[in-house]
């Protein structure tokens, strides 16, 4: 993973020396707020996918942690596409970042500035090329989503993540690809970076945004399906229901629409990709190639 220049405060710098000091409080602490975007190519040139939607979060996310981001966004948006062209991006993915930088350390991030950046390089299939035909295998991770009280899921804050690390090395030593997480109570919430659909009946589910991220897949998702003619519905449920679904599916902008054939050893309906998911899948990829008229709204294209 290696791109050429990294957009810092402003400038754009070297990749190699886009760094920062060992004292700075996200280091310590997760006091960062993030996104994940992506550039899809397409017939006019590359394409962001969404991304008012990202700089909404992004700035939603600024807010609930209580950072003053020191540009508008539209700067942001616009130093997003400046690094793209930087970078001659033709497709790939786009983290920017604003954290809390270094000025002293005590838990308090009140006194530390808020730091920007803005990375992007070329990124394929994130669980591989495989898993979006074939599908993955996922568990039930032993480690619960954080409960709604001990952070914010509304903001995709970096410390947030650890919850993730967790269950993510707990599936990979388990020699799955993916983790599901319940909540305290024992729900079904999300994968580690991914939200969660699962079909039964003809019927396409999610969870609430309660305790999992306000993902913008999820969102393209659920306009998709509806404009496709199917019924979505969100709901909470144990693990068994899980188990039992014709198809089960992940949404997330590195994740794309990648199907599980298994949980838990439990294989999915035919424990490979599905109908509705194939379909799904079909219609989001052609969207963020530009390929639909309806949803050109949806992306942003590098001039
Ligand atoms: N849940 C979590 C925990 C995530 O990290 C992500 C990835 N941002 C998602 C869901 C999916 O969100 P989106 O579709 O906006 O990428």
């Amino acid at each position: 993973m290696k791109a050429e220049k990294i957009w810092m405060d402003g400038k754009m710098v070297d990749w190699d020396k886009a760094q920062v000091h060992v004292c700075t409080h996200a280091l310590h602490y997760g006091s960062g707020i993030f996104e994940g975007i992506r550039a899809y190519k397409t017939e006019n040139g590359t394409a962001v996918f969404r991304l008012k939607e990202h700089i909404d979060r992004l700035f939603n996310s600024a807010k609930i942690f209580k950072m003053v981001v020191p540009y508008s966004k539209e700067e942001f948006k616009q130093a997003i596409k400046d690094t793209i062209k930087a970078n001659k991006l033709k497709s790939g993915y786009i983290r920017p970042l604003i954290y809390r930088g270094f000025k002293e350390l005590g838990v308090s991030p009140f006194n530390c500035p808020v730091n920007s950046a803005i990375a992007v390089w070329e990124w394929g299939a994130y669980l591989g090329e495989e898993a979006l035909a074939q599908g993955i295998r996922t568990k039930i991770s032993s480690y619960a989503r954080s409960y709604i009280n001990s952070t914010s899921q509304k903001a995709k804050i970096c410390g947030n993540y650890v919850n993730s690390i967790f269950a993510k090395m707990e599936a990979i030593e388990a020699g799955v690809d993916e983790a599901i997480l319940l909540d305290a109570r024992g729900f079904i919430t999300e994968g580690s970076g991914e939200n969660l659909f699962w079909i039964r009946n003809g019927v396409i589910y999610t969870t609430p945004t309660t305790t999992v991220l306000e993902g913008i897949t999820r969102d393209s998702i659920i306009k998709i399906a509806n404009d496709m003619g199917y019924q979505v519905q969100e709901k909470y449920i144990g693990r068994d229901e899980l188990y039992i679904s014709d198809e089960v599916f992940f949404a997330g902008t590195a994740a794309e629409v990648t199907p599980i054939r298994e949980i838990d050893n439990y294989q999915i309906g035919e424990g490979k990709r599905g109908p509705v998911t194939e379909n799904i899948q079909k219609k989001f990829f052609n969207i963020a190639k530009g390929k639909e008229d309806k949803y050109l709204s949806w992306l942003d294209f590098i001039q």
